[in-house]
């Protein structure tokens, strides 16, 4: 949904937002119950995910922690469906709407919903630019917020130094 203003060529050389650290563990993608039920099992891509219940509505994470080697609280562990070479190997449809929204997040903040930005990415940067922020209140946002309503799973808490965007 932000491939309008992500550098390709960035995210070809990056693939930051596919790997996680132990303490990004929280960003892990959440995927809706029909998605666990095809990818949890021998399916098309080849690659069979393991998921976890999050014990909010009926939406599961992907586990990863069972896969770091060392103590080492740097390491990246990549997704299960990140293709080193090719990026993500999940079609549009298997793909969960936190990674289709990336770098931008729906959060609570006292209360209110909010959509922010994840001040981690190379290619958006740390600070909403005028051409992203455009995008958000021309329908992205709207989007957003109209999807958390109906998976509302995927709101999370508030966290210091994400920039909000107003709609
Ligand atoms: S963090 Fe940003 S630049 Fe890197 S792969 Fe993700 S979207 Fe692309
Ligand atoms: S599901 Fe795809 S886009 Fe999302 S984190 Fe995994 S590899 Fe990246």
């Amino acid at each position: 949904m932000l491939s309008s203003i992500l550098s390709k060529k960035q995210c070809a050389a990056c693939k930051f937002c596919c790997s996680f650290r132990r303490q990004s563990l929280w960003e892990t993608p959440l995927f809706p119950p029909e998605v666990v039920e095809k990818l949890g099992k021998p399916n098309e891509y080849g690659v069979v995910g393991e998921f976890a219940a999050t014990g909010d509505g009926d939406a599961c994470r992907l586990v990863l922690e069972n896969k770091y080697r060392t103590a080492d609280p740097e390491e990246e562990v990549p997704c299960t469906f990140l293709n080193p070479q090719k990026g993500c190997i999940l079609k549009h449809e298997d793909k969960p709407f936190d990674c289709s929204i990336w770098p931008l997040r729906i959060m609570r903040k006292d209360g209110e919903l909010v959509i922010a930005l994840t001040p981690t990415c190379p290619s958006i940067g740390a600070v909403p630019s005028q051409a992203l922020t455009e995008l958000v209140k021309s329908g992205l946002g709207e989007k957003i917020l109209a999807y958390a309503k109906e998976h509302p799973y995927i709101i999370k808490k508030y966290r210091a130094g994400f920039p909000i965007i107003y709609l």
